[in-house]
């Protein structure tokens, strides 16, 4: 039987990771919630709608109707790849400009209204693995497994801060901090579908771990 995995839990936790790593073990697709609002933010960027100082959030909810998403698989990187309005923005979506607008983005209504109808149409008769913030909460309340990830908000930023610089982006550590830190602050008290760990899901916190580690505990709950 195909059942659902959601994967919620705070910023930079591994959840991606762990969720990646999880369907390709099974044969189950992954679906990365985060790109889609990220994309919706990166559409808000470039319509002039938002930046650090303003947001015209009537603006991007009288926009919503023109951006379509959608989920492209990419064989050689073994996972599906964000489209906006037919172009590939996978490599615009995970700046720090990005990062640090989305959780605002996030909290108007009519975006997650939107983006969760599109979530649950995806696993239609189909094995899902979903990462985010809200899948066993909101999107899928009856998926057969849930975890949710936790860590330490230094660990957290040492592995984000880390992974950018391997990138080659230019960066501080505390600014990475800090966009881990107000990310939590701003999804766990918006008033629409906030961060909160589902009643029935597991809890991984892996602030000691290892990325294996992680994932053997998972795919644990996975087998029972
Ligand atoms: O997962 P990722 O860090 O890419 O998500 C970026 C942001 O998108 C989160 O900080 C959160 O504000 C928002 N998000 C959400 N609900 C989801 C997935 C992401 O609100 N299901």
């Amino acid at each position: 039987k195909k059942i659902i995995i959601a994967i919620d839990g705070y910023s930079s936790t591994g959840k991606s990771t762990l969720a990646k790593h999880l369907a390709k073990e099974i044969g189950y697709v992954y679906v990365d919630t985060g790109a889609m609002y990220r994309a919706v933010t990166y559409y808000a960027m470039k319509q002039g709608l938002i930046d650090m100082e303003h947001f015209d959030k009537e603006g991007l909810i009288s926009d919503l109707d023109n951006i379509d998403l959608r989920f492209e698989f990419s064989p050689e990187l073994g996972y599906a790849e964000i489209f906006l309005n037919d172009q590939n923005v996978e490599s615009y979506i995970r700046s720090i400009e990005v990062s640090n607008l989305v959780s605002k983005v996030a909290r108007i209504s009519q975006v997650r209204e939107k983006l969760v109808e599109q979530q649950q149409k995806m696993a239609l008769n189909k094995g899902i693995v979903m990462d985010g913030r809200d899948i066993g909460t909101i999107v899928f309340p009856q998926a057969e497994l849930k975890i949710f990830m936790t860590a330490s908000a230094e660990k957290r930023a040492q592995r984000r801060y880390k992974e950018m610089k391997d990138n080659g982006v230019q960066i501080e550590y505390d600014t990475v901090l800090e966009n881990v830190t107000s990310r939590d602050h701003l999804d766990t008290t918006r008033a629409d579908s906030p961060l909160v760990k589902a009643e029935d899901a597991v809890e991984i916190d892996n602030s000691n771990m290892t990325v294996e580690e992680t994932y053997a505990l998972a795919m644990g709950y996975v087998k029972d």
